[in-house]
């Protein structure tokens, strides 16, 4: 369950009970799936609740809607005091957040005049548990981004990524990785992908991702610990030469993997630099210093 009775929700500048809020039927994106999210974790840290990177989230979520034409009009501070109010009111400090801009009633093909938006929150464990993972490589491409506006967090995007993640758990796998229409690694359905190989770490550069957050927050991690990071295409058959690999994500925050297509990565989990980077992230949504992670 997301919510009980007691659970508050902000929709369109109210604070409501999320038992008692409602939508219309005929919204565009239930039909369609044409409306943004995002997808944002609050901690308890050592100086309180800290919604981790707001800004960074809503000024995506303000890009997301530009890109697809969808209006809003909130500004990133407004969307995140309303996230604070949300959490406070649910007495809520370790929580996942998602605000969902969605269309009104509009069954043509056109983009909207009015929109809705809510931000709720429920406390939700690590996306992809807390277990190395074993990975696949999936049948399905990430969308054309000359079909979609790949940059953006879209609704519609994630039927991809349901198809993908559903296909990988039919096989027998945790997760999916899926590559781009040329054939080249992307990302995870909701993750984005890293690999290690002669103590340099890699992931593809974008074009063909969402750029994740916690993707750019990794790249931080990685100049203030000196950890070289190489931005650059890859074909899947590098994996199998590679030292180990991780995804990260928002919900996922940084995860392991074990193996590829059943192939396990030579090197254990704990001595990776996925491993470090894992510890780093962890002190980082928690206000504390990372300085002592030893590379
Ligand atoms: N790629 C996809 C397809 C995703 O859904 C997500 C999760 N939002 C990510 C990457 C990681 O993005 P972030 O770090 O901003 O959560």
């Amino acid at each position: 369950m997301y919510y009980t009775n007691d659970t508050t929700l902000f929709l369109n500048g109210k604070f409501v009970k999320a038992a008692d809020a409602k939508t219309d039927l005929f919204s565009q994106t239930l039909h369609y799936g044409y409306g943004v999210f995002e997808g944002i974790r609050a901690y308890q840290t050592v100086n309180g609740v800290k919604v981790f990177k707001s800004h960074e989230h809503y000024e995506r979520l303000l890009r997301s809607a530009s890109l697809m034409g969808i209006p809003l009009h909130y500004t990133a501070e407004e969307l995140t005091q309303a996230t604070y109010e949300v959490l406070a009111r649910n007495n809520q400090s370790n929580a996942y957040i998602r605000p969902l801009v969605f269309c009104s009633p509009n069954m043509s093909l056109t983009s909207p005049n009015e929109v809705s938006l809510m931000i709720a929150t429920w406390e939700w464990g690590k996306y992809l548990g807390d277990q190395l993972l074993n990975v696949c490589i999936s049948s399905f491409q990430r969308p054309n981004p000359k079909s979609f506006k790949i940059e953006a967090k879209a609704c519609g995007h994630y039927v991809n990524s349901i198809l993908a993640t559903t296909e990988a758990k039919q096989r027998g796998f945790d997760e999916g990785l899926l590559l781009d229409i040329e054939g080249f690694v992307a990302e995870g359905p909701g993750a984005n992908f890293f690999y290690e190989k002669d103590g340099v770490l890699y992931t593809p550069p974008k074009g063909n991702i969402l750029p994740g957050i916690t993707r750019q927050t990794v790249l931080e991690i990685c100049a203030e610990l000196d950890l070289k990071v190489v931005e650059k295409l890859f074909k899947p058959e590098e994996l199998f030469e590679a030292d180990s690999a991780f995804f990260c994500g928002t919900a996922a925050e940084v995860i392991g993997i074990d193996s590829i297509e059943r192939q396990k990565f030579n090197k254990p989990w704990k001595e990776s630099i996925g491993a470090t980077i894992q510890e780093a992230y962890r002190c980082l949504v928690l206000d504390k210093s990372y300085s002592y992670v030893i590379v």
